[in-house]
């Protein structure tokens, strides 16, 4: 079974490389059916408003909850992270969201003077050293929960986090060659 990457908006063919760079099949992902036949789903960074609201339109939430339920590994990367959150701090107006980790974001955290830029980021469970992390107007997790272990923090701000089979980051490592993270999540499963 091949892992999917949600193929609705945003960075889609970056993170099939990277996946296919660990050594899995990765193909596009964008019916119940697909969902239902992935080993494991990678929703990826754009706009979260419209992910979430196209990712509704064509019925992929329960069916994207069920691989949750199942323990199919789910990734969300920038507004990956935010559909996958239960609270959204300035949510959009009927923003839809999955709400099946159980952390709070707040989107555009890092105010418009710094909307994007880099830094060199230690990742709990990543060996080898620090990963390159490239932020997008990226969002930030402002409160996590019990049972939702941190794993990197950026000027004390939650930006990598693990929930049993979720992982949630506020960066985009399929902006850089290095694959440590997608290798990461494939084993999670
Ligand atoms: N700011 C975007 C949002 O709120 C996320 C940006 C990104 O994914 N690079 O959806």
């Amino acid at each position: 079974m091949a892992f999917g990457v949600l193929a609705i908006q945003g960075d889609v063919r970056e993170h099939l490389e990277a996946l296919r760079r660990t050594g899995v099949e990765a193909g596009t992902v964008r019916t119940p059916e697909e969902v239902a036949a992935v080993r494991g789903l990678v929703i990826p960074g754009g706009e979260s408003t419209t992910i979430g609201k196209l990712a509704a339109r064509y019925g992929l939430m329960e069916p994207i909850r069920r691989l949750v339920r199942e323990g199919r590994p789910l990734m969300g990367t920038c507004a990956g992270m935010i559909v996958m959150a239960n609270t959204i701090g300035a949510a959009a107006n009927d923003q839809p969201a999955l709400g099946v980790m159980d952390i709070a974001v707040e989107r555009n955290a890092f105010g418009r003077q710094l909307d994007s830029f880099e830094v060199d980021l230690e990742v709990k469970g990543i060996e080898g050293g620090p990963v390159r992390a490239v932020f997008i107007r990226a969002p930030v997790m402002s409160a996590v929960e019990d049972g939702v272990e941190v794993l990197a923090t950026h000027e004390g701000r939650i930006v990598a986090a693990r929930q049993g089979s979720m992982l949630a980051l506020a960066f985009h490592p399929e902006l850089t060659d290095d694959s440590r993270l997608h290798d990461y999540f494939v084993k999670m499963g």
